[in-house]
């Protein structure tokens, strides 16, 4: 995961309500547990029930909270945010929570998602009189819901009809917590419950794994959650429209010790590599998996496909994104930044070698040339998941279409260009397969085009563009 021309994760949120208990501590650990869903920026903000505080900053969630800051955060509840900005650019403004003051009160919010409506609700906010300053579109749903009357809940089951896109939200007053989530159920968000008392939401259940919670169910598309001490209250605010979380979730973005819908993602990797060695199996050595997300996959590669397995590349854990920022010549050598080979292992031998994803093909071109590099007698690129052809409008940054490189390209062509001596992809109805569910349980439109939420109204034609094929 993590690599510079991936695709890039789009936020994660947690948040808690436990009196007693030191929330924002707790969050601070869940944030930790989600990090690798956004690394531009960290923030919590925390409710006594009389305040509401916001701490937020650039940088990783360690680089933003110490000891001293974490102590002056005290409260019943919490929310937390890690960052990578997909609408509004990098700047401390759109860092989250963000927060909106109102007669009511201040409501302090994180989400994970995209809305396709910003710019109408922008319009809609401005000529009602708010004032809309930073660029996100996390803020024109604070500033929604700032604007209501009565509970937090009820302000959140008025906005919703009004949002459309993505969002996987958590918004704090001084008196509530209150999670939801988009009729079609995008981004992913999940429920636990604190053995010791209280009850939690996360991104993912490895952050609720991380904070001793037992997950309880995902919240369901169109849902509304306030989450009490004590239990949760639930209001469908719009009707589910059909599930159709991001498949793209189980593929990458996930951590694999997550669960998605009741699924181990680590098992969907393992059975989609499984999947891929009956779909484009080769004569080869070994199996290599690119650390971490490929790994799974190569495993389950390796395991059809009877060819050994070996970790034949080291990754740099402490290798981040946000403050990197190397000079032309180690940016050239970017991937070798991140990752390290084996050349006693590597060495003369025939590799298969397993990613889960290839975007614009840069990051694949140096590790082939890495490989070689390295000793590698011939390197033959399997990809656990179909070739990107769409840009994505809900919440990742997937490049514009003409930067993908399998658009407009044969898997042939793709190989050639990125030095391999073959590459193939999963197929879709083997990654269906894998994943035991049908195409239409999911969103997929990165790989069919077929967008199940209506688009921006001013969607940027360049992302739809495609350069033709070379000949
Ligand atoms: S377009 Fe792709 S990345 Fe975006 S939500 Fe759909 S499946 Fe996920």
């Amino acid at each position: 995961m993590n690599r510079a021309d991936e695709p890039r994760e789009a936020c994660g949120v947690f948040a808690v309500n436990a009196p007693g208990r030191d929330v924002s501590r707790m969050t601070f650990f869940a944030l930790h547990a989600l990090q690798h869903r956004g690394q531009e920026s960290a923030g919590i903000a925390v409710s006594d029930g009389e305040r509401v505080t916001v701490q937020r900053d650039l940088g990783l969630v360690g680089d933003v909270f110490d000891e001293p800051a974490l102590r002056s955060l005290t409260g019943d509840a919490a929310l937390g945010h890690v960052r990578y900005s997909t609408t509004g650019s990098n700047h401390w403004e759109n860092a989250q929570p963000v927060a909106q003051m109102s007669e009511q009160g201040i409501v302090a919010l994180g989400h994970n998602g995209n809305l396709t409506n910003a710019d109408e609700l922008r319009h809609q906010l401005i000529e009602a009189g708010a004032e809309v300053r930073a660029s996100s579109d996390s803020v024109l749903i604070a500033a929604l819901l700032a604007r209501g009357e009565g509970s937090l809940l009820d302000s959140v089951c008025r906005a919703m009809p009004r949002l459309v896109g993505a969002y996987s939200v958590v918004a704090l007053s001084e008196t509530e917590l209150v999670a939801f989530r988009d009729p079609h159920g995008v981004r992913p968000l999940a429920l636990g419950r604190l053995p010791e008392g209280g009850w939690c939401v996360a991104s993912e259940t490895c952050a609720l794994d991380q904070v001793g919670a037992v997950v309880e169910r995902e919240v369901r598309p169109g849902e509304a959650v306030r989450i009490c001490a004590t239990g949760t209250e639930s209001r469908q605010a719009v009707p589910p429209a059909g599930a159709k979380p991001c498949v793209f979730e189980n593929i990458y973005f996930a951590r694999p010790d997550s669960q998605l819908n009741g699924q181990a993602v680590w098992e969907s990797r393992h059975a989609m590599g499984m999947q891929l060695a009956d779909e484009h199996l080769v004569a080869a050595d070994l199996v290599v998996g690119l650390p971490d997300s490929g790994t799974p996959a190569a495993i389950g590669y390796a395991r059809a496909s009877g060819i050994p397995y070996a970790e034949a590349v080291v990754r740099n854990r402490y290798v981040g994104r946000s403050f990197i920022q190397p000079d032309q010549a180690l940016r050239q050598q970017g991937v070798l930044l991140k990752f390290n080979p084996l050349p006693s292992i590597i060495g003369g031998r025939r590799l298969v070698v397993v990613d889960d994803s290839i975007v614009r093909g840069t990051t694949t071109r140096k590790t082939v040339a890495m490989l070689r590099d390295a000793g590698a007698a011939e390197i033959h690129m399997r990809v656990s998941s179909p070739p990107i052809l769409w840009p994505c409008f809900y919440g990742i940054d997937m490049a514009e279409r003409s930067e993908l490189v399998a658009a407009g390209r044969t898997p042939e062509q793709v190989a050639e260009l990125t030095g391999a001596d073959s590459l193939a992809y999963l197929s879709l109805a083997g990654l269906q397969r894998a994943l035991g569910r049908p195409g239409d349980a999911f969103c997929r439109a990165c790989f069919t085009g077929d967008y199940p939420i209506p688009l921006p109204s001013v969607a940027d034609k360049r992302r739809f563009e495609v350069q033709p094929t070379p000949a």
